[in-house]
């Protein structure tokens, strides 16, 4: 085993960047970025990771916003490649919150010693491949350029924030913060008049956090969200003990399920009474997790009387909360299913409706027209004057992390246009015309939409390193997708995807909230233990789907 460094090469005396050589470049120091560097430097590759933040964390760097937390149980969502490392963290609570959760990356981070070979604050902003020399040309907002062998993405499926989208955004008095850029400085709420736009799982946790802090609270919500409340009970030290004996347990069986999580669906509609159906659906919502989203009935993602069936079991509860007619109008979902797209779970949210400082403004019918420099006008004119604007407005999920670069593969190629085209990807793994370019958390794979992100990341990782591994013993060096390879995949995606009831449904999951950008189903929803196993059968089988030379 050979540990390479690059550090000492890649800064100059005084600072000044210098141009690198390297055998992979690793776009991204988060979940997935760390996990990848740390493998294929075990590998004895030169490789260095970039990331545009201050410091390890990607999507746990980012996003700081108030009230942001696991929607996954902190315990299924650590690696699983080292007992050592999971067990020597330990979690306060179920579901912790961004603070922990970015103090476990630093410790992973530091552990294994990751830091000496990431560049931070640094953006990438251009990739070339050179078709003669077989290398990625990959330019720096620093002004640097590093060769590569491997250009390896880990830049996330939810990076892009979807930031500049109204007019008269500059002209606001007031600061305006996007989630996922909020500032590291505290930021002063208390008092103040705070609008937040979007009811997404960012901005359910927003809400419900920040309502009793700020002076007045106006939300402005457009699609109706289903919503779970969350249990979550802090961890005393039999509790950690608990879940880290079950570590083997864990790591034989999460991998396997249909979404990366520790249960799996358990019970078939067919095979209950009407009455047993309410039964399961109730103990199942008492769990106070995403087990009734991932682990209730599966056929509720393909039978529409029994998506209904299910929806309807959800709109009741949160019907029962709201009380309010009005309320209720705005919030409980009436057309479209249940788990058709990311169900957030919360504490306590649709309760903050019934505050007297909140004030929910349905903006499905008279949209936001515009930010003027006294807060949000709306359509029919009516302004709403505020000092403060948070936007949870969510990303370009999936390709809008590596569209926003410039980046050229065969016949100098451009992966911004292509996918502008048409959506298409190798298992999630690789993209047809850009060798040696290998991919994780892009679409038509499980990552993301129906995942536990660590699970599908791990899984992600394991496989490039693999595949660089097994090319690099044949003395080859270059590895890309047939054409046909590719074709086939995006039929089976498409195939797999059009059995279900889930791209019936608007929302980022097909893209549709992206101006312009092509509606495909992101996700791949064959399952992660499926695609898993379809990932190995590519591999054992010498890589068919892929030309090597
Ligand atoms: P999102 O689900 O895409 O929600 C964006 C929200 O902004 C929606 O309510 C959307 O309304 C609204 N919006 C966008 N443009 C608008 C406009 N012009 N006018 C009015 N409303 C507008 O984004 P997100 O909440 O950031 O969540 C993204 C994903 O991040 C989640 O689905 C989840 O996978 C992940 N996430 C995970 C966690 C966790 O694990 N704890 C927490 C937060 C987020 P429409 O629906 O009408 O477009």
């Amino acid at each position: 085993m050979t540990m390479t460094s690059t550090t000492d090469t890649a800064t100059q005396a005084g600072g000044a960047p210098a141009d690198l050589e390297l055998d992979a470049v690793v776009l991204g120091a988060g979940v997935a970025g760390l996990y990848q560097l740390h493998q294929l430097r075990e590998q004895g590759l030169r490789v260095r990771a970039y990331d545009r933040a201050a410091d390890v964390g990607g999507t746990w760097y980012w996003n700081r916003y108030p009230g942001s937390r696991f929607d996954s149980e902190g315990y299924i969502y650590q690696y699983l490649f080292s007992e050592k490392l999971y067990k020597d963290w330990s979690w306060s609570e179920k579901f912790p919150g961004q603070p922990e959760i970015e103090r476990w990356l630093h410790y992973v981070a530091d552990t294994l010693d990751l830091r000496r070979d990431i560049q931070f604050s640094t953006t990438i902003t251009g990739a070339h491949f050179d078709e003669e020399r077989n290398r990625w040309i990959i330019t720096t907002d620093r002004g640097e350029t590093v060769e590569a062998q491997f250009f390896v993405s880990c830049a996330g499926m939810l990076s892009a924030p979807m930031e500049n989208i109204f007019d008269g955004q500059d002209s606001f008095r007031g600061p305006i913060f996007h989630t996922s850029r909020w500032p590291k400085e505290p930021v002063e709420l208390a008092g103040k008049r705070v609008g937040v736009i979007g009811i997404g799982a960012t901005g359910i946790q927003v809400i419900q956090t920040i309502a009793a802090e700020v002076g007045h609270l106006t939300v402005f919500a457009r699609t109706p969200q289903y919503v779970l409340p969350m249990k979550n009970p802090k961890y005393s030290e039999s509790d950690q003990d608990w879940y880290k004996s079950r570590f083997a347990e864990l790591r034989d069986t999460i991998p396997h399920t249909f979404t990366g999580f520790e249960y799996d669906f358990e019970h078939a509609w067919a095979d209950c009474t009407p009455q047993r159906r309410q039964e399961i659906l109730e103990e199942i919502y008492q769990d106070g997790s995403l087990k009734l989203w991932l682990a209730g009935f599966g056929e509720m993602f393909f039978v529409e009387e029994i998506s209904e069936a299910v929806s309807e079991f959800v709109r009741g509860k949160m019907r029962d909360r709201l009380k309010d007619p009005r309320l209720i109008d705005i919030l409980v979902p009436t057309d479209y299913g249940f788990g058709t797209h990311r169900v957030p779970l919360e504490t306590n949210y649709l309760e903050v409706y019934h505050r007297e400082n909140v004030e929910l403004v349905g903006v499905r019918d008279n949209p936001i027209a515009r930010i003027t420099p006294e807060g949000i006008e709306l359509a029919d004119g009516t302004v709403h004057e505020l000092d403060v604007i948070i936007m949870a407005t969510g990303f370009d999920a999936g390709t809008g992390a590596l569209t926003r670069i410039d980046i050229r593969g065969r016949d100098g190629r451009s992966l911004t246009e292509d996918w502008g085209r048409d959506i298409r990807t190798t298992m999630g793994l690789m993209v047809y015309g850009y060798p040696n370019l290998l991919t994780t958390a892009v679409p038509l794979a499980p990552s993301a939409a129906l995942c536990n992100m660590t699970t599908c990341l791990q899984q992600q990782t394991e496989w490039i390193t693999d595949a660089i591994v097994a090319l690099r013993a044949e003395g080859k060096s270059v590895i890309e997708p047939t054409e046909h390879g590719e074709e086939a995949w995006v039929a089976h995606h498409e195939e797999t995807a059009a059995a279900t009831l889930v791209p019936r449904t608007h929302s980022w999951y097909l893209g549709s909230n992206v101006p312009g950008k092509p509606r495909r189903l992101l996700s791949y929803i064959g399952g992660v233990g499926t695609y898993r196993r379809k990932c190995d059968e590519e591999a054992a089988a010498g890589y068919p789907a892929f030309q090597r030379s």
